[in-house]
Formats: structure tokens, sequence, C-alpha cells
């Protein structure tokens, strides 16, 4: 295919250790090497994205950088026989938006076996209503199931349950019929939390002091942690006996300090989740859950949609706490 111009979000280092992120335009041949050229219709914001375009080492080493670790879309060219041209496919993790050009684009190049064909159930819209955030939640209520989750068992704790993953979790195990409460620091956000199906709020700071207590009495069957820190550590302490926690996000704190005890005297289990380096048939295993059983009813009262032009506004607002539910960007429709 021909050489073409088109719009997407970069991140450049403006001043020394200052990061702006802007709409340029850009050409396929800047696009790194790959199987499938696709073109994108929507991305979305996580809190990764938002560590990318604030320059952070961690996540995207070499800048100027298209920042977006979402894309669904089209194939425009292909050198995979398992995608024709036309197909639609999803895009989530590996390297993309963190050192590859990422979502927040009208074309992206990646390899073949990054993608995932679009589960018939999800359009493309909702497939990034849900995004890595809704695919992070997914692993994590896959894995408690693994380990015996069921909803007549009682209740599971979501924390961080307004942000994207948190409220993805919520929706999704409302229904799939568990009870669920859900810690939060947004007063303002109860009714949001009770739409979109949870029971009892916890507010955030009842979890997130530190504790010297060894253990606490049991409150919960099983929980989502997405913020780690003090957090992670009480939750641990406040499981019942045999039940497990699926940790997968770090935003209060990537530090744990926690004793074995509850893991020798309650059978506790601390389950990690990622959903970068997933394998593809596991990715397109839990895709599959996401159309049909764990797509939530209540999708499109998570979805703030924005056009590429607010993406830097609403970047800088994930680093402060501040997003609730999920941000679709959209960007060829
Ligand atoms: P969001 O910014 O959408 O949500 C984070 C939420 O955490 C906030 O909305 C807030 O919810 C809560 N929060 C914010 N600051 C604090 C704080 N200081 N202490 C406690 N809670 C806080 O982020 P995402 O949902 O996109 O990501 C959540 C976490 O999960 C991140 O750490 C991210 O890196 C991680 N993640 C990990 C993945 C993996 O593969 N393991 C994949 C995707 C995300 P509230 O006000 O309701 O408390």
């Amino acid at each position: 295919m021909d050489n073409f111009s088109f719009k997407a979000m970069q991140t450049a280092e403006v001043e020394a250790g200052k990061f702006e992120t802007r709409e340029v335009t850009r050409s396929v041949d800047d696009l790194p090497p790959g199987d499938l050229l696709i073109k994108v219709r929507y991305s979305s914001l996580n809190y990764k994205d938002a560590l990318s375009a604030s320059g952070n080492r961690g996540v995207t080493r070499q800048y100027p950088h298209t920042p977006g670790i979402d894309a669904v879309g089209d194939v425009v060219t292909s050198n995979d026989s398992r995608f024709a041209v036309g197909a639609a496919v999803i895009v989530t993790g590996y390297d993309l938006g963190m050192n590859v050009a990422g979502g927040l684009s009208h074309y992206i190049r990646v390899p073949a076996a990054w993608a995932v064909p679009l589960p018939g159930g999800l359009s493309y819209f909702e497939a990034m209503a849900l995004g890595t955030a809704g695919f992070t939640a997914a692993l994590c209520i896959d894995k408690l199931q693994r380990m015996g989750a069921k909803p007549q068992q009682g209740k599971v704790l979501v924390t961080g349950a307004t942000g994207g993953v948190g409220s993805c979790a919520v929706a999704m195990l409302s229904q799939l019929g568990y009870s669920v409460s859900a810690s939060t620091g947004k007063a303002l956000n109860h009714d949001f939390l009770k739409r979109i199906g949870v029971s009892e709020i916890i507010a955030r700071e009842t979890l997130s002091q530190s504790s010297s207590k060894p253990m606490e009495k049991p409150l919960w069957d099983n929980a989502i942690d997405t913020v780690g820190g003090n957090t992670l550590s009480n939750v641990l302490k406040a499981v019942r006996y045999g039940g497990s926690v699926a940790c997968c996000g770090l935003v209060e704190s990537p530090t744990l300090n926690t004793s074995v005890l509850p893991f020798i005297l309650r059978d506790v289990n601390l389950l990690g989740v990622d959903s970068v380096e997933q394998p593809i048939a596991i990715k397109a295993a839990i895709w599959q859950r996401l159309a049909t059983d764990m797509k939530p009813a209540q999708l499109l009262l998570l979805a703030n949609t924005i056009g590429m032009e607010q993406v830097p506004d609403f970047l800088g607002r994930f680093l402060q706490g501040g997003i609730t539910g999920r941000v679709v960007v959209r960007i060829s429709p």
C-alpha cells in the first residue's frame, strides 16, 4: 500500500522532564513494522496511558511516542492468512502504546500475534468501553471463579471501584449474580456505583490506613483489588477462610506489607493478574466471555466518549484519581 498521512496523538518531552501530548500528522512509513495495518475506529484511556503520557520510563522508554494500549478497528493490509482485509480486530496489551506506537492514532501496525477477532456480540464501541480495563476485570473474575468463587457464597469486594477496572469488575460481577461491595474515595459517585450493581459501599480511607492488627473479622468471600498498598494488606486480613484476592493494580502503592497469617491461618489465596502478556489464545477466550456471559448490561453507563482533542485533559485526570468509569476515544467510527 502507498504511503499516506493520518492524525495521531503524540507525547513529546518539550523541555527536560516536561511532557506534552498533542495531535500530529504522521505517515504510514513512520509506523513500526508488522503484519497488520489497522484503521482504528475507537481507542480508550487507561491508567497506563496516563503514565506513558507523563513520561514514565517504566512504561515508555523513548519519546516522541503515541500512547494508547487499546485499539479496535479494521484490517487494511495483512501479511497473515488468519486475518483478511476488512476483518474487525481488537488489539490490547503486549507492547502497544508502551514502546510501539499506540491506539490513539488513525492507524496502527502490529504483529498478527497481537490481534483478536472482534467477537460477535460486541460492537467496536463496546469493545473499547471494555478495553484493557474490562479485559483485566474479566481476567480477575475468571481467576476467582477458577478458585471456586460462586455467586451464592457471599460478597465480593472491589477496590478503586469507580475507576476503569473497578467499575467494569463491579458491573460484571453484578451481571453474573454476585453480591458486590465497593470501596471508593468518591463520595459523589455512590449513586453511580449502586446503578451498576453495588450493594454495599465502604469509604476508601477505611481500608487505606495502615493497621498493626494481624487479622480482622472476615467480611468478604473474595476480592478484586486495583489499588495495592495498605488497602490490599487490609483486604487480605478480612477475607473469609479459603477466599481469594485477585490483585491487579497499584494506584495507592506498589508496596505490599503483609504477614503470612491470612495465608496460613485462613487459607487465603493472593492471585496475581496481568493483562499484558497473556497468551493470545487466553485473550481470545476472555474476549468471548466479554461478548457473552460477562458482558455487562450496564456497559453504556460506564462509558464516557471523547474525541482525540480531549485526550490531553483526560490523561491528566487519571493521575489524580479523577476518572469515573471508562473513557472511550472516538478515532474514526
Ligand atoms: P483508573 O484511574 O480508571 O482507576 C483507579 C481508581 O483507583 C480511581 O478512580 C480511584 O477510584 C482509585 N484511586 C485513585 N487513587 C487512589 C489512591 N491513592 N488510593 C486508593 N485508590 C485510589 O485506573 P484503571 O482502572 O485503568 O487502573 C487501575 C489500576 O490497575 C492501575 O494501577 C493500573 O495500572 C492497573 N491495571 C493493571 C492491569 C494489569 O494487567 N495488571 C491492567 C489494567 C490496569 P475510587 O475513587 O473509586 O476509589
